[in-house]
């Protein structure tokens, strides 16, 4: 991007995902979010001398998927290094990660949806680390306490090439790692829990020398949209700096996303700094081809592709192809619904309109929708056969989110509410009865030629049948039974003439 000044952008994103094992990557404690402070801590999560790590196959799994979803490279050998360093939260004193030998490495993902086009960019390695604890200021009274509950917790730190170029291209790179780590199940990416964090790096190229600038490194972004501020706002930072003649400090800065701007954290370390060296308590990491293949196998379709599917072989709108595309539980739901003979349009209407309403009303998230597509699509076949009403669907609807034998068999449920629509039948007229009896002044003011009283009667007619009746037959019904013995001079019009007189005797 040029930027007017000479100079333009330049970003790479080192991005931190948690991954969704059930224990943590070196001891048996649970790998839970959201415990009480320091519940799920061993000696190997607090770095008690002598307690010995052993590494959890499966983060490893969840890693060699990882870096086959960002089209990584996986290495046969790769070794576990300390990294030393002293800070509360992380009581070892030293982090094991991995430094010379990663596990992943010169991967790549294509950045859609831009301005410009399309755009690769660069990974150049994914290795698997341990997090580190939670610092807690102020939370019980006053003063600093620790919680280690996070200690241990699988990490994959993905380090991006310094290949983005504008702020809305880091933003995107972020949401394209997590649709694909999201899709593989990897992780549940939540960006507001922590499980997925971005550091940014930004530097400015100037542009007549072609020499790169001094880079900066911000922590603590946790937002897409913080990604995306965070990147064009430090863009700006520096060329104030260089506009007056200064120079751009190496430094790490903290993200401080109320005030829309970055603060001093610390002078950057070097390598050197944190004196890396082998892990010794553990062996070197080995991974077969086999076992590289049969994950591979394990690939899913990605929501990218997802949602070019959904909008040109299934008809979508691409602003409903992009909305079902993810996360899974709502791409799951939507593609049940369909092969359980919902029409995509339908499906994807009402998923929009009543499924989603009630998701955030509800506060739920889309995988706690109890029930699957299949019960969807029976919900649906009724109302497209004209035997539920769009609002006695959304009552209905409202009840399967509650009762497991709603959501088996959404028309008995809508049976049983008295939602199904009478068409033209003798249930219409019953109701349409009932309503002007309870009603001889209106059916009175109606026969004085009062045209209005017919919208009060069809109004506590719709109000009887609760929503669960077509209000077009519901008028006709009205018009035959104020037509019929008894109510003669009604001033009739409309299609329910021909109909007149079938009524009983009341
Ligand atoms: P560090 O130890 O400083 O975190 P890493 O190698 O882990 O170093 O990460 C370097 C990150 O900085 C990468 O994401 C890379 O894309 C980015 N980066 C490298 N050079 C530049 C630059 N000139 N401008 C912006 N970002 C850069
Ligand atoms: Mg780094
Ligand atoms: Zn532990």
């Amino acid at each position: 991007m040029n930027r007017g000044t000479g100079h333009s952008l330049v970003c790479g994103l080192e991005i931190h995902v948690e991954l969704a094992t059930r224990t943590k990557v070196l001891c048996a404690c649970p790998n839970r979010f959201g415990a009480e402070p320091n519940t799920l801590a061993c000696p190997v999560c607090a770095g008690l001398p002598g307690a010995l790590p052993v590494l959890n196959a499966e983060a490893v799994r969840l890693a060699v998927l990882a870096g086959l979803a960002l089209d990584c490279t996986i290495r046969s050998r790769s070794v576990m290094a300390r990294k030393n360093y002293f800070y509360p939260d992380m009581p070892k004193g030293y982090q094991i990660t991995q430094y010379e030998e990663p596990l992943c490495v010169d991967g790549s993902i294509l950045l859609d949806d831009l301005p410009g086009g399309p755009r690769r960019v660069r990974i150049e390695r994914a290795h698997l680390e341990e997090d580190a604890g939670k610092l807690l200021h102020d939370a019980f009274g006053t003063g600093t306490l620790v919680d280690l509950n996070r200690c241990g917790v699988p990490l994959l730190e993905i380090v991006g090439a310094p290949d983005l170029r504008t702020p809305e291209e880091a933003r995107r790179m972020m949401e394209i790692v997590r649709d694909r780590l999201e899709a593989c199940g990897v992780s549940d990416c939540r960006m507001e829990e922590g499980s997925l964090r971005a550091d940014v790096n930004v530097s400015l190229l100037d542009e007549a020398t072609g020499q790169f600038g001094t880079r900066v490194e911000i922590k603590n972004v946790n937002s897409f949209r913080a990604v995306e501020r965070a990147v064009a706002s430090e863009a700006r930072r520096q060329e104030r700096i260089l506009g007056a003649g200064g120079r751009v400090v190496r430094e790490t800065r903290l993200w401080d996303d109320g005030r829309g701007e970055s603060r001093p954290m610390r002078r950057k370390e070097t390598d050197d700094d944190y004196r890396y060296f082998p892990e010794p308590d553990l062996p070197a990491l080995r991974i077969g081809p086999e076992e590289v293949e049969a994950l591979r196998r394990r690939l899913p379709e990605f929501p990218a592709e997802r949602r070019r599917r959904y909008r040109d072989e299934m008809g979508l709108l691409d602003a409903d192809a992009l909305l079902l595309c993810r996360p899974p539980a709502v791409a799951r739901l939507f593609e049940s619904a369909c092969a359980a003979g919902a029409s995509p349009r339908a499906a994807a209407d009402f998923l929009r309109v009543e499924v989603f309403r009630h998701l955030n009303r509800a506060g739920l998230d889309p995988a706690d929708v109890p029930f699957g597509g299949e019960s969807l699509a029976r919900l649906l076949a009724a109302v497209g056969a004209g035997r539920l009403a769009p609002v006695g669907a959304r009552r209905v609807l409202e009840r399967m989110f509650e009762d497991s034998g709603a959501a088996a068999d959404p028309e008995g449920e809508a049976e049983r509410q008295g939602l199904l629509i009478r068409s033209g039948g003798v249930g219409l007229d019953d109701l349409a009865r009932r309503v002007a009896a309870a009603h001889p002044a209106a059916c009175q003011d109606l026969r004085a030629g009062k045209e209005k009283a017919f919208s009060f009667l069809l109004g506590q007619a719709m109000r009887e049948a609760r929503g669960g009746a077509d209000p077009k037959a519901l008028a006709e019904a009205l018009r035959r039974v104020l037509s019929g013995p008894g109510h003669e001079s009604a001033g009739l019009t409309g299609p329910a003439e021909q109909a007149g007189g079938k009524g009983d005797p009341a």
